[in-house]
């Protein structure tokens, strides 16, 4: 079993990806919360010993993980780092020097593209817009 190399360039946009997902509180059990809630320090449950809230980590509705999407542009994550790119256009090659595809760039067009449908989100910085280098190994 051998391990290939990839690298590729990516016209598009690097988002943290800590920005894909939104930490929901829900009640960690059915018991009513104890009084008063509001200067409660408890943690957990007087009758049952769950923890009261559970953060429950949920992907943020633009971000389709079945699909790999980010309002519908492919979404690469080599899942070493803390940023993701959602991809306007990406050439890739291997360790054998294939080329994939060739970057046909029309960065205005892009970054316009990218711009309609993200700008309404917390995804969109125009500063993280650009070419960038990505490295992955399968
Ligand atoms: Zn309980």
């Amino acid at each position: 079993m051998s391990t290939t190399y990839y690298a590729a360039a990516i016209i598009g946009c690097r988002i943290e990806r800590s920005k894909l997902f939104c930490t929901e509180q829900k009640r960690g059990c059915g018991h009513d919360l104890p009084q008063p809630w509001a200067t409660s320090e408890a943690k957990f449950c007087d009758q049952c010993g769950n923890q009261l809230w559970i953060g429950l980590q949920t992907a943020i509705p633009e971000y389709d993980q079945g699909k790999g999407t980010v309002c519908g542009f492919r979404l690469i994550d080599n899942h070493w780092d803390d940023y993701v790119y959602v991809v306007g256009e990406i050439s890739t090659t291997n360790t054998d020097g294939a080329l994939t595809t060739k970057l046909t760039p029309d960065l205005i067009h892009i970054q316009d593209c990218f711009e309609l449908e993200l700008s309404g989100t917390d995804l969109w910085d125009e500063d993280e817009f650009g070419i960038w280098p990505f490295l992955w190994y399968s």
